[in-house]
Order: structure tokens, then C-alpha cells, then sequence
């Protein structure tokens, strides 16, 4: 193997949904840089003397992406195997795509491991299909870390409420109530069906239920926390089948 740098997706926490490449580049690494959403239950299966947390500095104060884009290319030219192992698909709202860049700007050798992003294990998990031939024949993913009240806003809303399809919102569950209102605000119906997925894979793994105009409470009630994704449409319904099943 030539590569030096691995740029690997973890999944949504569960172990057995690593993708056999994504174990086997973690198995032969010198050094594996990680920060906490690959989750306990990954992070555990490698040997601590391997695994560099780039996620939080001692302080508490977040690593910068900058010296995580460094400090690869220096492991790298120390001639290391490292992988880089980002939670879900490291192109998915994980600042793979910095880092891919910042290595081919440095020419060290690099290769992508994609993994399976939560925004589609979540749903999936949850008993949601994203697309469905009756009711979404489309499927949006976006960052809820944006402040959708403020002018510049990179996520147009209102185009997202035209679709008529699924809408997935990765890193969403402090703004719930500016997105949701925004929905409303575009003319999606109040009815809407809507689902918070919490730790999805995880042993602890919660669901929560209701509609655009009742999810800011669930989510209340229900105390859900990051990382959490949201799923809202008309798909959401399609849940009830799993519970019947169940
Ligand atoms: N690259 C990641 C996303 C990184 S952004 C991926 O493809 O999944 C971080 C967001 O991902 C979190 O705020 C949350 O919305 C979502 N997320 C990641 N893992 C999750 C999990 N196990 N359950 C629910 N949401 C998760």
C-alpha cells in the first residue's frame, strides 16, 4: 500500500457498520487521529498508544483545524500509516475535503475511505426511508449550524420546503426552533411528520416523534442531544410500519 494519510469514514458508531477497509486501514495504522463522534464503542478497539484526539485540546478548547491539517502531513513525512477517522463519510459535513486539499497541497500520498454517514444510517435506523416512490422523491442533506434567520444564510429554506421531499439536518438540534420555523415560513404544513434520531447505532440510540409545529417541545421533553439528525417529511410516517412490526 502506498498511501500515507487515510481519510476514513467511522459510520454512525456501531463497530459492525465500519466498512471491512475502514478496520483494516485502523488495524495496520501507526496512528489513527480521531475526535469523539466515531464514538465510544469504535474508539475503544484501538490501542490507546495509537490514538491521537484532535477533537478537543487539553483546556477544552477545540483543536484548530489547522494543526489537524499539520500535524498529518508532519506524521506523514515522519513516513507513519496514519488514518484520519472522522465519524459517518468524511465528506459529509467533516472537513474532509480541508484536509484532502491541505495534503495535496503538501504532496503527501492520500487515499478516501468513505463510511456510511449518519444521515442516511439515522433515518434507516429509525425505520424511515429517505426515499419512497409515494412520498419523497428526493433527499436534502443539510447543516442546521447555521443561523437561519440571519440574511447571508448559505441554506435557502425555502427552496428546501419546495422539493417536497425528505430533508435531513445533520448538526440540528440547537437551531430546531430557527429551522422549523423557517419550514413553516415557506409554507410547509404544520402536520408535517418529523423525527429526531439521537446517537443512532449506539447501544443508547433514541427517537423522537412529531411535526413541524411540535418537535421543538418533544425535543424539550425528551432532552435529545447532539448528535442527533432530523429527518422531516412526509417518510417519517413510514416509521409506523416498523412499529407494527415490531
Ligand atoms: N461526517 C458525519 C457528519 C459530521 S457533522 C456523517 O457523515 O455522519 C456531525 C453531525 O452528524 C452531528 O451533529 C449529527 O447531526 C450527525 N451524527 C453523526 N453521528 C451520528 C449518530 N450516530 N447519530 C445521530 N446523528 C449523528
Amino acid at each position: 500500500m502506498n498511501s500515507t494519510v487515510s481519510l476514513v469514514g467511522s459510520g454512525p458508531g456501531d463497530p459492525e457498520l465500519l466498512t471491512i477497509k475502514a478496520r483494516r486501514r485502523i488495524d495496520a495504522a501507526d496512528v489513527v487521529l480521531h475526535d469523539k463522534l466515531p464514538g465510544p464503542d469504535i474508539l475503544d478497539t484501538i490501542p490507546e498508544d495509537k490514538r491521537e484526539d484532535v477533537g478537543k485540546r487539553a483546556g477544552g478548547d477545540r483543536t484548530s483545524q489547522e494543526y489537524t491539517n499539520e500535524r498529518l502531513v508532519e506524521l506523514a513525512n515522519d513516513g507513519k500509516q496514519v488514518v484520519r477517522l472522522k465519524g459517518g463519510d468524511p465528506f459529509v459535513f467533516g472537513r474532509g475535503g480541508e484536509e484532502m486539499a491541505h495534503l495535496a497541497a503538501h504532496g503527501v500520498d492520500f487515499e478516501v475511505v468513505p463510511g456510511v454517514t449518519s444521515a442516511l444510517a439515522a433515518p434507516a435506523l429509525a425505520g424511515i426511508p429517505t426515499t419512497h416512490r409515494e412520498h419523497a422523491s428526493t433527499v436534502s442533506f443539510v447543516t442546521g449550524h447555521e443561523d437561519p434567520t440571519k440574511a447571508e444564510s448559505a441554506v435557502d429554506w425555502d427552496a428546501l420546503a419546495a422539493t417536497g421531499g425528505t430533508i435531513v439536518v445533520l448538526m440540528g438540534v440547537g437551531k430546531l426552533p430557527d429551522y422549523t420555523a423557517a419550514l413553516r415560513k415557506a409554507g410547509m404544513s404544520g402536520e408535517t411528520p418529523v423525527a429526531l434520531v439521537e446517537r443512532a447505532s449506539r447501544p443508547d440510540q433514541r427517537v423522537a416523534t412529531g411535526t413541524l409545529e411540535t418537535i421543538v417541545d418533544v425535543a424539550e421533553r425528551e432532552d435529545i442531544e447532539p448528535p442527533a439528525v432530523t429527518v422531516i417529511g412526509q417518510v417519517v410516517g413510514e416509521r409506523e410500519q416498523l412499529r407494527e412490526a415490531e
